[in-house]
Order: structure tokens, then sequence, then C-alpha cells
């Protein structure tokens, strides 16, 4: 009698609890303000890379901050991609004007035997609407077999059959920046993703142009710099995917982006938003968010 009921009991609470983080009509409202972008306009992708990061507790505190952050211009648009154990803690929590992404995902189609891995599929069940693939710290490895072009490729192709949208990430080393190669390095990065994607999957594709001696080094790339790169992988994807893709596909800038440069590289032409790591763990994002440009309504 008793274990029946304890089960039943544990039973309604768990499905509770799942409800409670699956179904997450009751975000708090966010706030926009100015005009959006103008038609043809590239609307400007501010994504936060919490990386392996904080508690629970400390999530909760930095939900709060983003939460009190204030308006979003209409021109930008906000994802924070946060470690998988906080996904239903920030679904629930966060502002609704800010979307969520994972940090990785498989690349197996479906769920089944592949142990210790998240798929796709199970990202888009659980309410996730974005993901960062190919980060330069995953295409290294730290201590296990890194990513290299064709996995990052194919796993682009995979989250997007899936329904999310991707922050595909390129960038160079130092030594081949220093070697002139930058260029060849981000099209050898990019070209098995424009064999397996078509012009419509390229409209769920963010690249996110993250030279790798900038990222969590406190040095950034001059805005002239950057807006050269960028130009360059824009005029890239012009001659090997189409022009009409060129000029829709957002290009952001990652590499110790934080407030207090945020405003010059995203006032370049061909920058299109950032993704930050550090200065997204604090209320440095909010003045990252605010520093792209907007015209008042
Ligand atoms: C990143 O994690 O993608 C990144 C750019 O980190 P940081 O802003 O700390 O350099």
């Amino acid at each position: 009698m008793f274990v029946p009921y304890l089960l039943t009991t544990l039973s309604s609470q768990l499905t509770s609890t799942v409800k409670h983080f699956v179904h997450h009509e009751k975000r708090p409202k966010g706030s926009s303000k100015g005009q959006p972008p103008k038609e043809g306009e590239r609307k400007n992708l501010i994504g936060g890379n919490w990386k392996c990061n904080g508690t629970l507790a400390s999530a909760k505190e930095l939900i709060e901050t983003l939460n009190k952050g204030g308006a979003i211009p209409a021109t930008a648009e906000v994802v924070v991609a946060v470690p998988f154990i906080h996904i239903p803690l920030v679904l629930e929590k966060l502002r609704d004007d800010i979307e969520v992404a994972a940090q990785n995902c498989g690349v197996n189609e479906k769920q089944g035997a592949y142990t210790g891995e998240i798929c796709a599929s199970q990202l888009v069940d659980m309410g996730v609407t974005w993901v960062v693939i190919g980060h330069s710290e995953r295409r290294e490895g730290f201590g296990m077999a890194g990513e290299d072009n064709e996995l990052v490729a194919k796993k682009v192709k995979v989250a997007v059959d899936a329904g999310l949208k991707v922050m595909f990430c390129i960038g160079e080393k130092k030594e081949e920046r220093e070697a002139g190669v930058t260029l060849d390095v981000c099209s050898a990065q990019l070209a098995p993703a424009a064999k397996l994607l078509s012009k419509e999957d390229w409209s769920k594709v963010s690249i996110a142009y993250e030279p790798v001696w900038a990222i969590g080094t406190g040095l950034t790339a001059t805005p002239e710099m950057a807006q050269e790169t960028h130009a360059s992988i824009r005029k890239w994807i012009s001659e090997n995917v189409s022009e009409d893709v060129a000029k829709a596909v957002r290009i952001q800038y990652g590499g110790s982006m934080k407030g207090s440069n945020a405003k010059e590289l995203l006032d370049q032409p061909d920058i299109d938003g950032g993704l930050i790591g550090g200065a997204s763990l604090t209320a440095d994002f909010v003045t990252c968010w605010s520093s792209v440009a907007c015209a008042e309504s």
C-alpha cells in the first residue's frame, strides 16, 4: 500500500517538475527600444558564451542581472549559450526576449546509444533555439580529440535539420595570422559546410568569426582588422555560396569583446554582432547589447 502511494506521489512530483521546466510560458517579459532594422539590413546577433562556468546559485544571479538589464535595441537579437545542465533553469527564469543556446550538440541525428551525448532534437524538445558549433576550444580539444572542419560542418547541418539556429565558429590561430593565411584557414573551415548547406539552411546560420588569439586573452582585433576579415569572409560566401546568402548572413565577431570595445567593433559595416565569453558572465554583457546602434523610435 505504502510503496505504490510513494511511487504515485513521486511520479506526480516528477511530472510537475518536468512540466515546470519544459513549459516555460511564465518567463519574465523583456523590453525593446528603438526602431527595428530597415528592409535588407541585418539584425545584430549578440551571443553570450558562458562556457563551462557557473553553479546554480551563480547562474540565478546572472539571470537576475540580465533580467534587470533594461531594454534591448530593436536592431539586436540576444542569445546566451549556457552549460547543458543550466538550460532548464535559464528557460524558466530568463527574460523572454533572450534566446537560449547550447554550446555544442552531437553529430548523431537521432537519440540512441550515444553515451554522454546530447542531440539537436533533444535540445529542440527542451525549448532551446540556438546552438554554438565549432567553437575553437572544441576544435582544439582541451585534452580530448578536437573537432575537425568536416565534423563541425556535419554538426552544423544536423543542427539546422533538427530545427536549431547555429552560431558557426571559425577563426585562425596566432601563427596563421602571422603567416598571412587567415582567409585560407577560414575558407577551409567554411568549405565543408558550404557543400552540405542549402541556401535556405544558411538563413539559420550565423558565422562567428573568432580569431583564436583573441579569445579569452584580452587581445582584441582592431575594428579595422576585424572589418577587413569579415569583409573577406563575406566575399568568400558570395563567391562560393551565393550573393544573396552573402548579403543576408550575419558575421559576429568574437575575441575579448566587452563593454568598452563593443561599440567600435559593432559599428563596422560587416560586423553583425558579437560572440562574447568572459564579459557575458557579468553586467558588462548588457553594455555590449546596449552598444548596438539603433535609431530612436
Ligand atoms: C568566446 O568564448 O567565444 C569568446 C570570444 O571568449 P572571450 O570573449 O572571453 O574572448
